[in-house]
């Protein structure tokens, strides 16, 4: 089956929850096709890093609470659980945001699937935890495994259901972030956590909620002090994202790609140095596509024998929050099966195909037409 999927790229200003929900809904509102699937980054509306946990509690959705409610026909209470709705009804389409959950005294950072009639479908929460998540007080996903989940990506099935037709689900796996890092970055590398429960499962839709750091997020400059951290994490906050400085939306649609693709390849080198707001960084590409080892053609190692086709969307933030700056770079690959061998474990390889990718420093939604 053939989805539309849209990966809106935002700079979510941390505890500016309405701006950030009004730009989400202008940046759909620009795309030129109705998509199938809105896909949202991580913490999608409240911003990333919060120090503690009383500077997040005011911006944390109970998701069962608001799951009865959704049953019983009310109003939702948590912000970015009633915009994740907001846009599921608006365009009748699945939204994938990734959110702040309480749940009693535990917190956890979540991501909500929202139905096309607006039902609150599926609640995955983050496994492996990033600093920044301890940060605040959030809990490991109590369930281990990644578990995968089928979902109908039909339509019809949710807003006009026929009794007398089956309706084809796809596997699908959800993972946030550090999800797709060795755990703890403890793991051997080459356990591939994440990777390897998708393939023994047999998931063909992997969906990333992401707030992956820039290589050249100050945050992670070794031998500078935090004072010179958080200096040039405001300098670069003004340089690239301060008001109208890279205003334009840029709306990503099958007819950037081939020019993305050169630009793409041109600019391996350079990616470490320069930071081009609107140029991917090429080694977070290269990255996201290697802890995917598992499906890769690898030398004559063939993978992929029960897919023909495994589609990874990566959904990521832009911008700076202190000294910690995102890197974009949201993209949508596939891999299927090579008819050669390969040695690379990057999007050259054969055996994938990148479908798309945003820049580095702009927001904007990339859209794209994928057959599952
Ligand atoms: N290690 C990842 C990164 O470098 C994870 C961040 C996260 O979980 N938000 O971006």
């Amino acid at each position: 089956m053939k989805l539309t999927i849209a990966c809106v790229q935002i700079n979510s200003r941390r505890a500016s929850v309405d701006a950030n929900s009004q730009r989400i809904l202008q940046l759909l509102a620009a795309c030129p096709k109705v998509p199938d699937v809105v896909v949202l980054p991580e913490l999608a509306v409240t911003g990333y890093h919060y120090r503690s946990r009383e500077s997040i509690s005011p911006y944390l959705d109970d998701y069962a609470a608001d799951k009865l409610r959704e049953q019983q026909s009310l109003p939702l209470q948590g912000k970015s659980l009633s915009l994740a709705q907001e846009i599921s009804l608006k365009y009748q389409c699945f939204t994938l945001m990734g959110y702040p959950e309480k749940s009693d005294q535990h917190i956890y950072n979540s991501a909500v699937l929202v139905a096309p009639n607006g039902n609150l479908l599926h609640n995955y929460r983050k496994s492996f935890l990033y600093d920044a998540d301890y940060e605040f007080g959030c809990e490991e996903n109590p369930e281990r495994g990644f578990r995968a989940i089928d979902i109908i990506f039909d339509k019809e099935y949710y807003l006009n259901r026929d009794p007398n037709k089956t309706y084809p689900a796809t596997r699908t796996n959800i993972g946030i972030c550090m999800d797709l890092n060795p755990y703890k970055f403890e793991a051997p590398f080459t356990a591939w956590e994440f990777a390897n429960a998708c393939y023994q499962q047999q998931a063909t839709l992997i969906l990333c909620l992401m707030a992956w750091l820039s290589p050249k997020s100050p945050s992670i400059v070794p031998n500078i002090s935090d004072a010179d951290k958080l200096g040039r994490g405001h300098q670069l906050e003004r340089q690239f994202f301060g008001d109208n400085v890279y205003a334009k939306d840029h709306i990503n649609t099958e007819d950037d790609h081939l020019a993305m693709i050169v630009e793409t390849t041109q600019n391996d080198e350079a990616d470490e140095q320069l930071f081009i707001p609107q140029q991917p960084s090429v080694s977070t590409i290269n990255y996201w596509v290697l802890r995917f080892f598992p499906f890769l053609t690898f030398g004559r190692r063939q993978a992929g024998h029960y897919f023909d086709r495994a589609t990874v969307v990566c959904c990521n933030r832009v911008g700076v929050e202190d000294d910690v700056m995102y890197t974009g770079t949201s993209s949508i690959f596939q891999f299927g099966p090579s008819p050669v061998e390969s040695i690379h474990h990057d999007y050259r390889n054969p055996s994938v195909q990148l479908r798309g990718c945003m820049g580095q420093g702009e927001e904007g939604v990339l859209i794209r037409e994928v057959a599952l």
